[in-house]
């Protein structure tokens, strides 16, 4: 679903993603993890375009990325983003928030984008804030009316940044129920998070990145228990 193979980004004279390759499997769900400033960030906005790439080829399901225009809307829609900071428009309703990329994009009528945005609101179980808007929700609910709102765009994959970092304590799991769940229903998923409860219970793999680089790939169990390289066990030996 995702193959990216030799990938740079350079910042001006800052090199931040230094020939990175990584293939990810319909369905598969992959952790990365890694130190700040390590570029995890900068690979995920590569792969949706929000970053063009210095050098390198990214394909999602098949397809390069497009450079602009029409198709670029389209990638957009494959590849769902979620952000740590929520990004919804807040002076619009959750519902609205949700049915505006579909009937943009991908052109579906307004009652029916109304009727599949009330499922997917349901599925993250917030149908009762359709009304509200973000301001007025938690930021557990903010989350998730995210999550529902990348859903609502029928992504092939859907990248995560950090989702929980700005969520109190007591909202983490509420969000990270709904990320298992996906996972579980075989959505592609790309997770950055320093969640490693997330990444035993929903990773097939996980990648740890360090200046720029992917330094080690392990199914989790692996990982955490017998991280190959000593940039991996100080890493780790600071997170847990
Ligand atoms: P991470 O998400 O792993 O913390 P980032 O991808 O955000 O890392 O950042 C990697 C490096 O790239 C950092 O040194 C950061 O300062 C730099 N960087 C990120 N975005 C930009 C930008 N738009 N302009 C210049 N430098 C950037
Ligand atoms: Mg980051």
């Amino acid at each position: 679903m995702v193959t990216v193979h030799g990938l740079h980004k350079r910042f001006g004279p800052l090199h931040v993603l230094k020939d990175v390759d990584l293939t990810v499997a319909a369905g598969e769900v992959v952790v990365v993890v890694g130190p700040s400033g390590s570029g995890k960030s900068t690979l995920c906005r590569c792969l949706n375009r929000l970053e063009v790439a210095s050098a390198g080829r990214i394909e999602i399901d098949g397809e390069p990325l497009p450079a602009e225009g029409r198709q670029l809307a389209r990638l957009r829609a494959d590849v769902g983003m979620v952000f740590q900071s929520f990004n919804l428009f807040g002076h619009r309703t959750i519902l609205d928030n949700i049915t505006l990329g579909p009937v943009k994009v991908r052109r579906i009528g307004r009652a029916e984008a109304r009727k599949q945005a009330m499922a997917l609101l349901d599925r993250v179980g917030i149908a009762d804030k359709a009304d509200r808007y973000p301001a007025q929700l938690s930021g557990g609910q903010q989350q998730r009316a995210a999550i529902a709102r990348a859903l609502a765009m029928r992504p092939k994959v859907l990248l995560f940044d950090e989702p929980t970092s700005a969520l109190d304590p007591e909202m983490v799991n509420e969000v990270l129920d709904v990320m298992v769940s996906l996972a579980a229903e075989g959505m592609t998923m790309i997770v950055v998070t320093h969640e490693m409860g997330f990444a035993r219970r929903a990773a097939d793999r996980v990648v740890f990145m360090d200046d720029g680089r992917i330094v080690e790939t392990a199914p989790p169990d692996e990982f955490f228990a017998a991280p190959r390289t000593e940039r991996a066990r100080d890493f780790l030996s600071k997170i847990l």
